[in-house]
């Protein structure tokens, strides 16, 4: 059995520019009860073995790999990458992926250098295929602004092009001061039972993930298949779930008004669009497309936005 877990996959300690010990951040995302964190200090590893006496809150030990022309986040194995050498970034980004690694692309559209230096993706990725996902979401602002979409329609124009990379919410967590909501957060599809760091892993790696700024919003076919799995072609039912109970366990206080749920295929498409008050969406599903799902409607004073959205399923 597979279920849903809420998840920081980007965060900061003392170890490099971040405001929290270890044991302060771990602490900090129980009380927000996520279910598990990626630690991604600048350029080290030197937090990870405080990260190993943790024994409830799973952690999925990585980096982030920050340069001048791009910071990448880096997870889920002991080989060091040298951030030194960017002579070849596809190369660098095969070499990890080779030794078992996740890699990520973080905040793709910051405002870079000088505002935050090498914020700002720019390098040229042409094997996009060792890419397991990106920040579509990223940092206290995660409604639909301009670094947001702009990573959206990244996001979408690589699934156009036949790559199976997730999306993920990268708050890039750094201090607790100034925090009082949990702006957005990825849920992680994994087996059921204590999560684990290695769970976590497997579920970025599979496409499983689900980004909100609230409300648990996932899908699951009625033949069982879900984000992130491959689908035969031909007429589906989606059977959606929106859970405004869960959200409230993930420490918000926005205002949230659902209105519309839209099924996203190549283009950016909204193929169907259905009120947010239905359970099942029925469709039928064309060969060798992709698929995500998404919520719309308002959040406190921000009208018709993006309030969650699903990582894709796949169409043989
Ligand atoms: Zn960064
Ligand atoms: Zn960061």
């Amino acid at each position: 059995m597979k279920k849903w877990y809420p998840c920081e996959l980007h965060c900061h300690t003392l170890h490099s520019d971040g405001g929290f010990t270890v044991e302060g951040l771990i602490s900090a995302a129980k009380s927000r009860k996520l279910s598990g964190i990626c630690l991604t200090d600048h350029n080290t590893v030197s937090g990870w073995e405080e990260a190993d006496k943790e024994k409830e809150l799973a952690v999925l030990k990585g980096i982030e790999y920050t340069t001048f022309d791009g910071h990448m986040l880096c997870l889920g194995t002991e080989k060091i990458i040298d951030f030194t050498d960017i002579s070849n970034i596809d190369c660098t980004v095969k070499d990890f992926r080779e030794n078992g690694g996740l890699i990520g692309i973080a905040h793709p559209f910051q405002l870079g250098t000088p505002i935050c230096t090498g914020g700002h993706w720019d390098y040229k990725i042409t094997k996009w295929e060792n890419v397991n996902y990106i920040e579509v979401f990223s940092e206290g602002c995660p409604y639909l602004n301009t670094p947001n979409k702009k990573a959206r329609a990244l996001w979408h124009s690589l699934l156009d092009k036949g790559y199976r990379i997730a999306p993920s919410m990268g708050r890039d967590w750094h201090r607790i001061e100034g925090d009082v909501n949990l702006a957005a957060c990825t849920y992680l599809c994994c087996e059921e039972g204590q999560l684990t760091g290695d769970k976590m892993k497997s579920a970025i790696r599979d496409g499983r993930t689900a980004v909100t700024t609230g409300p648990f919003f996932t899908f699951e076919t009625a033949d069982g298949f879900t984000v992130g799995d491959e689908i035969s072609e031909g007429e589906n039912i989606i059977e959606i779930t929106l859970d405004t109970v869960r959200q409230k366990k993930i420490a918000t206080t926005q205002n949230f008004c659902f209105k519309e749920i839209r099924l996203v295929s190549n283009g950016s498409k909204a193929v169907k669009v259905i009120p947010a008050t239905e359970k099942n969406l029925t469709f039928n599903f064309e060969k060798g497309q992709w698929y995500s799902l998404e919520l719309w409607g308002d959040i406190d004073e921000k009208t018709d936005t993006l309030l969650a959205f699903t990582g894709a399923i796949y169409v043989k």
